[in-house]
């Protein structure tokens, strides 16, 4: 991808953090800076303008942003895929293990239709545990997860190879 340098160039790596020996890929400054924030957008826009989507997915909290302003530019609408207990009406669960006990995302029951095309946007994809849990969210509801999209993948950790693994297209934009 021919822009991904200046999206690299705009993560800031934060050692220790949220706990010691994790290196966080800090996202904000990418975000901050207007002529990044734009080229990140746009990234997405052109690679999904002409897939006939129907609705974008965004993964709590920061597949919001990005989704969000996706979906916007697409003329789409956008749903969320929430940590638990966030979402007020009837919803439907995931629950998957992480390296030290076990998260699960939500999604409204009517979020889509059966045979929607969805577009599942997140920031980053460490494990692939979120990614994968949040498009079996999707494929329960009888939507078709047209890709799974992130701005950062972590390949050392092997999730986007588990994401793959599990028939999920998988785009990220930089490492
Ligand atoms: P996974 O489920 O793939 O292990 O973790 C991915 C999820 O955790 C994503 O929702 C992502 O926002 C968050 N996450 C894990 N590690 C990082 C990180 O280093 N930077 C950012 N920005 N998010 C992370």
């Amino acid at each position: 991808l021919p822009n991904a340098n200046y999206i690299r160039d705009r993560i800031r790596t934060v050692a220790d953090w949220p706990q010691a020996g994790v290196m966080f890929r800090d996202i904000t400054p990418l975000l901050q800076d207007k002529k990044t924030f734009r080229l990140l957008v746009d990234i997405f826009v052109h690679r999904y303008m002409d897939q006939k989507l129907d609705v974008v997915a965004g993964i709590d909290a920061r597949g919001f942003i990005l989704g969000a302003v996706v979906a916007y530019e697409l003329n789409l609408g956008f749903v969320p895929i929430r940590k638990k207990g966030k979402l007020p009406f009837d919803t439907i669960a995931e629950e998957y293990e992480l390296e030290y006990g076990s998260a699960t995302v939500e999604l409204h029951a009517d979020a889509c239709q059966a045979g929607d095309r969805v577009l599942l946007i997140d920031d980053l994809v460490a494990t692939g545990g979120t990614m994968i849990a949040a498009a079996n969210l999707l494929k329960r509801l009888g939507a078709e997860v047209v890709e799974a999209a992130a701005i950062v993948d972590l390949p050392e950790l092997g999730g986007s190879k588990l994401v793959r693994d599990q028939h999920i297209e998988l785009f990220t934009v930089c490492d």
